[in-house]
Parts: C-alpha cells; structure tokens; sequence
C-alpha cells in the first residue's frame, strides 16, 4: 500500500484504546478519577509539585498568563520561530507581545540576544512582564542564564515546552520548573504522546496552581475556606470567585494520555535512534542537521535541517516540492511569527528578527516519530541523497 509519510504521528495501543473504552463504560467521562490520575503521573515524572491539564496547550498558555496577571499595557516576550499560540496568549489577556531572535545553532532564543534587548527596555521602561523560552523540537532552551536574567530584571517564565515532554535539562526532567514559573506540554497527535486535544501545564507555585484550577473551571470554587460566608439557611455548596473559563480536560483524553506517558521514555528513545541515523546519514549533503547543546537531551519532537542554499544550488522550495512528489509531507517549523498577516497587521515588518528569517528560508522538518519504519526512514534519505546527487 503506497501512503504518504507524514513528517509526525501518534503512537496508539491496544492498552491506550482499552484504558479510553474502560472510562466509556464508567460513571465519569468528565470530572471523574482518571483526570487526576494523569495529573499526578506527570508531575511524578516531571518531578513537579503540581499539574493541571487542561483542553489543550493553547488554553493552557492563555490561562498561565492570566495567573501571572498578565493584562494591558503589559509586554510578553517570546522566540519568533514558534506556533502562532506562543504570542497569541498575551493578545488573549490585552497585553503586547514582542520577540527575542533565536540563536542560529539552537534556534532557540537566543540568551545573548535577549540581555541586550533587555538592556534597551530598561532604558526607556518598557521590561517584559513574562518571558517565553520554547523548547523548539524538543532541545531545552538555556534555562540557568534566562533564570538569572529574571532575577536582574524582575519577569516571571513561562516553558512553552510543548514539543519537549520527556526531553531533559542539565540531567532533569524538562517540566520540573526549578528555573521557571510555569511550564506547559502539548497534547496535540503530532506531539510526543497525545490525548487527541489537551494540553498540561506544571508549576511548583501551590497558589498558581489553585488559580489555575479555578479559572480552568469558571472561575468556581468549592473549597470552604477559599468562599465568602453566606448565611447558614441558605445552600451554598460552590461559588464563582473570579471570572473563569471551561478548559476542562474530560477523563476520556485523561486516560488514553495515562496510557500514552507509560511509553513517553520508549517513544523518546525512538526518536532519539532515528534522528541519530539522520545525522549519520545526512553528514555528507549540504545540508545542516540539529545541533545538540550538550546541557540537553531532546525528545525530538521535530528533526529541522536546514539547507545549504549557497552550496548547493537546490532551494529550500525545490527541495521542499522533491519530498512532496515523493509523498513525504516535510513541513516547514515556522514561518516567524510576526510575519503572519495578523501580526503585521500591528506593525511588525518584514527582517525583524534576522537569524528568524535566514531559519525560514533554509529549514524543512522531516518525519521523525516513534513509529516511523526503517523502510520509511530510508526513503527520506534516499530522496534528500537523490535531490543533491
Ligand atoms: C502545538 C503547540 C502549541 C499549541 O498546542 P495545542 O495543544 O494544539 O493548543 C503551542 N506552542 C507550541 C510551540 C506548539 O508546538
């Protein structure tokens, strides 16, 4: 059967369509013991005081600016090589968003980068309120020196690490929030394991995590001490606090990503196999395969080369178009955000981040996940070997 290879997808078992049938036929399909079972599972394996699933990474980064009182007038700095709902978040919360260049080997925000613009706010009193690191394709961004940056200028850190679960930094798990506020997993099929939809945020802050729960949930809360008094006649067995939102994850999503994180290490070391016969096998082309900061261990979400334009005289679209004649679905992990339509709309211009920009003209991801077959594997090669031979 000829079908086209797609550049990520999930990994399901026979346990993780049991463990969903299982809560199908239970009392709970929303609400009930599985959601805080998988809470638990992943702040053990995280090692992190507190987790609070919700529908997805994108409800999870809205609500973990609103936790940290991210509002108006105030300014959320992320990477510009990113999903769009990295900076979207702040736009939700009627703050501004801003962008720190990544670093042209990580592609990560770049550290160096980000001290020197945060010299320049300083200066004219424009700080950032938040900063987002992203773990791009797995690699943990440099937790230690972002760290020490918000202890000198005062921002709280938000992970985006939704493409990092069961990734590593400086030999503990990405998620543990030593040198963050909040971290945030993605759930998403394409991701490292999946609930279909959902996303997770990890946090060591029992306040934040109070707040994160009462605003996934409407703002309500039924914990007597957390409630105003009300006289004794009358039944007040919950009340809304604040003004929340329903970004529950049902139990049945809950399940089959307890199921999943029992192979989250298998699926890591999986991908870690095949992205090391890409870079054995690639060395030769004109291409620049991901390099690793030893500090890291990369769950390997993504597998970006980038293509050596000067080199070689394929462009990034020539390539791109051989792969997608070959039924290889590569992708492109991202145009800049700022160069959406919706951000330029605000100003933004073309070149503003420049390293951003060079990435988005020379990178193509190619298929890495755990279920990708050596035969499958071979024939990216073989058609990356073929378009420069
Ligand atoms: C996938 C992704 C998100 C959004 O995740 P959802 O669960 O689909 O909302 C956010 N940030 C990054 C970097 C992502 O890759």
């Amino acid at each position: 059967m000829i079908s086209s290879i797609p550049y990520g997808r999930q990994d399901i078992s026979q346990q993780d369509i049991d463990s969903v049938v299982d809560v199908l036929h239970s009392d709970y399909l929303t609400q009930g013991p599985a959601l805080p079972a998988f809470e638990k599972a992943i702040a053990n394996y995280c090692n992190a005081e507190h987790a609070i699933a919700l529908s997805s990474a994108t409800a999870a980064l809205h609500l973990a600016c609103l936790a940290l009182d991210l509002g108006p007038g105030d300014l959320l700095w992320t990477s510009p090589i990113t999903f769009v709902a990295s900076a979207n978040c702040a736009i939700y919360c009627g703050a501004s968003v801003d962008f720190v260049d990544i670093n042209p080997h990580t592609y990560n925000m770049d550290v160096e980068k980000l001290s020197e613009k945060l010299v320049a706010a300083e200066k004219v009193g424009k700080l950032p309120k938040i900063v987002m690191p992203v773990h791009l394709a797995g690699q943990s961004c440099e937790m230690t020196a972002i760290h020490t940056l918000s202890k000198k200028y005062g921002f709280r850190i938000i992970e985006d690490a939704s493409h990092a679960i069961g990734g590593k930094y400086k030999g503990d798990p990405v998620g543990n929030c030593r040198y963050s506020d909040i971290t945030i997993f993605s759930f998403h099929p394409v991701k490292i394991i999946t609930t279909g939809e959902g996303g997770l945020i990890t946090t060591n802050d029992s306040k934040l995590s109070k707040r994160l729960q009462r605003l996934r949930s409407h703002g309500i809360t039924s914990d007597q001490d957390e409630m105003q008094s009300r006289p004794s006649d009358e039944i007040w067995n919950y009340q809304q606090i604040t003004l929340g939102y329903n970004y529950r994850m049902t139990d049945i999503h809950a399940a089959l990503g307890l199921s999943q994180l029992t192979r989250l290490n298998q699926f890591v070391k999986e991908r870690q196999r095949i992205a090391q016969l890409y870079d054995n096998e690639l060395k030769n082309l004109p291409v620049v395969t991901p390099w690793q900061n030893p500090d890291t261990y990369s769950s390997y979400h993504l597998y970006p080369i980038r293509i050596n334009v000067k080199a070689t005289h394929k462009s990034q679209r020539e390539v791109y178009d051989r792969f997608q004649e070959a039924g290889i679905n590569v992708n492109l992990h991202y145009i800049p955000v700022y160069r959406q339509p919706y951000y330029e709309s605000m100003g933004f211009q073309i070149g503003y981040c420049e390293e951003a920009e060079k990435y988005f003209k020379s990178a193509i991801s190619i298929p890495v996940f755990s279920s990708l077959t050596n035969d499958q594997q071979s024939k990216v090669i073989e058609v990356l070997k073929s378009i420069f031979n």
